[in-house]
């Protein structure tokens, strides 16, 4: 009998997963269940929606998907319909590669008041995931601040100052579009709480912020430290230097006639966040970096904004069952084994680092795991599945849905966009007849 492997989630983590164990000479049925009916995770709700290039990668999953031995279960979700004890006694092998869909709190006096939206939800928004379908931003502030100096907090500032025509070629929804281009935002301040050399964007993302159309990137460049010293690999030391040297470059920068602005403030940590129940604005302290740390110098200031956008991580949403290790926030894992028949990848095993390449190698180990750990396959698999999901009513969806979905939001796509998103789980399966 093949060896049935369900692998929850259906980013980047759990296709390489699929890949490598179709790739291995073992006798495998490998089910990808989702809960939504479109496929590829972060690859469709988390990349921007002006890196189309960065989501060309999807071809490579669809591929995957396409092979006879595996199957997509979109419209199931582990821990609701079906719980993770009932999937485990369908298959011999269950991977979790769920990535780290939640937001982090973030634990300052004011953290939890209306307009502080994590990046998640924020980023999760602005790109049609069915989640926030009825979730509305109030954009209606001429500052918005974003904590945090990843690639994350980048992706959003740069979103937010783009012009219609730099989004035209885009899948950026165009309700979502509109309003972020009739808010009054002027201003995006990103904070970081250490300094340029410790900022974690890489430097592509951080020169777009240099060639945008209508916005300018400002910073002070005092602060900016003529070398680059502490205890780097020669990578990340030259990774560090072609950011600071992009940061040089910013200030030179004509800024034209434009008129909205990306400020880069570093050594900043915010303290406050400021108003009533409304955010009205943000305490932060000016830092130091000590020993590759922010301390606080205890000078503050305050910048006024009606929006801050924490970009300071993810976080894992277990569902009952999966044990969670409270202190690195991923799931409790042994190098990607949780336990006998189930293991975990990506962002769910390693915590929120890397880039989609990084996950390639998270398959390949689960998948060698598996095959050490299971000789022959003894569990039914997705027939068992197939029977539960109708004994609970759960119309599932499969890939030939997807590709119904895909074609339609292609051909509903305005001239230029790849494509036009459907917003909501329910317009997704009235396509596909199954609403
Ligand atoms: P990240 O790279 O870890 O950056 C998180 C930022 O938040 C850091 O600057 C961190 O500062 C700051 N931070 C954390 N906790 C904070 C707090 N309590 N107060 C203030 N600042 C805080 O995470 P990310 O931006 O979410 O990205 C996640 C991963 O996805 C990264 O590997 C990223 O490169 C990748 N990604 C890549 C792309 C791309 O390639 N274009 C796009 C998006 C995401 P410290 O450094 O001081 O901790």
């Amino acid at each position: 009998m093949p060896i049935r492997i369900a692998v929850i989630g259906s980013g980047p983590s759990g296709f390489y997963t699929a890949d490598a164990l179709l790739k291995s000479d073992a006798d495998v049925e490998i089910d990808i269940i989702d809960k939504l009916p479109t496929p590829f995770g972060l690859i469709r709700a988390g990349v921007a929606p002006d890196h189309q290039s960065t989501k060309r990668v999807a071809r490579s999953y669809e591929r995957t998907a396409q092979d006879d031995r595996v199957h997509y279960f979109g419209n199931v979700e582990i821990g609701g319909d079906v719980t993770i004890d009932e999937l485990r006694d369908c298959y011999d092998a269950v991977v979790v590669a769920i990535g780290m869909p939640g937001d982090p709190p973030l634990s300052i006096p004011g953290g939890d008041k209306e307009g502080v939206i994590g990046a998640t939800k924020f980023v999760g928004w602005y790109n049609g995931h069915p989640d926030f379908a009825n979730f509305t931003p109030n954009l209606n502030t001429k500052n918005v601040a974003v904590i945090g100096n990843g690639n994350v907090a980048i992706d959003v500032a740069r979103v937010l100052v783009k012009t219609t025509a730099e989004m035209a070629a885009t899948d950026l929804p165009g309700p979502i579009g509109e309003q972020i281009q009739s808010a009054p935002i002027t201003d995006v301040y990103m904070f970081g709480r250490r300094g340029p050399v410790e900022a974690k964007f890489t430097n592509v993302e951080l020169r777009e912020m240099g060639q945008l159309e209508n916005a300018v990137a400002i910073l002070d460049p005092d602060i900016l430290p003529d070398e680059v010293t502490g205890d780097w690999s020669d990578r990340d030391k030259r990774l560090r230097e072609r950011n600071l040297k992009t940061l040089r470059e910013f200030p030179d920068i004509d800024p034209g006639d434009k008129n909205k602005k990306v400020h880069f403030v570093f050594y900043a940590q915010p303290v406050e966040i400021l108003g009533g129940d409304t955010v009205t604005g943000i305490r932060l302290e000016k830092t130091t970096v000590v020993d590759g740390r922010a301390r606080g110098s205890g000078e503050f200031f305050e910048i006024e904004c009606g929006l801050v956008i924490p970009a300071i991580g993810y976080a894992l949403q277990p569902f009952d069952g999966l044990p969670v290790d409270e202190k690195t926030g991923c799931v409790t894992n042994d190098d990607g084994r949780i336990d006998e028949g189930f293991y975990a990848v990506g962002w769910a095993k390693r915590g929120p680092t890397g880039v989609i390449g990084t996950n390639k190698p998270d398959g390949k180990i689960a998948a060698a795991q598996i095959l050490e750990d299971i000789s022959e396959g003894v569990k039914p698999g997705g027939e068992a599945l197939k029977a539960l999901l109708t004994k609970k009513n759960v119309r599932w969806s499969d890939f030939d849905d997807w590709q119904t979905i895909n074609e339609a939001e292609i051909s509903n796509a305005r001239p230029d966009a790849p494509r036009e998103k459907f917003l909501s789980m329910n317009d997704m399966l009235v396509v596909v007849g199954k609403a």
